[in-house]
């Protein structure tokens, strides 16, 4: 997505440890405008699926995913929480991952109610790194028996091995931006 590439160019922040920082439109002020043009690229590229769901994890995904829902008939959006708040019950999927950004281990929950088998599922998320957290919403599917139609991201670091991993256990992930390479002083360079 051209658009994309150019605003990651312009407001985009390459920190050290391999953190691109895009919270001037993405995931701390959030240009609404633009996500909504996000949602529909991803319309776009999966327009040959059948959707009735969305998948993401807090908090970063749930702007674009509503966005995208928008897209697909205004299917609900469900986002695995990070830690069982005590108003779940014991009724959930989890799965564990590893934080890019936190460094540290955490859960995931979702509530059963709200993924079951028959549901044909999208998920989406801002960033694929080493794609613990799509691996962790894949894990969620396969607990609840749904049927997994591909994965979204916004933003895939190509450099790291998650996009491969996931690629390579025949699930189809798509990326709006490839980054190849980035560097505070070279800058970012795409695939
Ligand atoms: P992964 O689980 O694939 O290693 O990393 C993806 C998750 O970590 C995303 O949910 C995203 O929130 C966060 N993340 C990974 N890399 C970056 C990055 O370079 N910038 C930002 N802002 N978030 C990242």
């Amino acid at each position: 997505m051209d658009a994309l590439k150019k605003r990651i160019l312009e407001d985009g922040k390459v920190l050290s440890g391999n953190v691109l920082k895009v919270d001037s439109f993405l995931n701390h002020r959030i240009d609404t405008e633009f996500v909504l043009e996000i949602g529909r690229e991803f319309k776009k590229i999966f327009s040959d699926c059948e959707i009735n769901k969305i998948l993401t994890i807090e908090a970063s995904g749930i702007a674009v995913s509503f966005a995208t829902a928008q897209s697909f008939n205004f299917c609900p959006v469900v986002f695995a929480k990070k830690g069982a708040a005590s108003n779940m019950g014991n009724d959930v999927y989890h799965a564990s991952l590893y934080s890019y950004t936190r460094r540290a281990d955490f859960e995931i929950y979702v509530s059963k109610s709200y993924l079951t088998k028959g549901d044909k599922v999208l998920i989406i998320d801002d960033f694929l790194a080493n794609g613990e957290a799509l691996n962790a919403l894949i894990k969620i599917c396969e607990q609840a028996d749904c049927e997994l139609v591909g994965c979204g991201v916004v933003i895939e670091k190509a450099m790291q091995k998650g996009g491969e991993m996931i690629r390579e256990k025949g699930i189809r992930v798509e990326a709006l931006a490839r980054i190849y390479s980035m560097d505070a002083e070279k800058g970012i360079e795409f695939c």
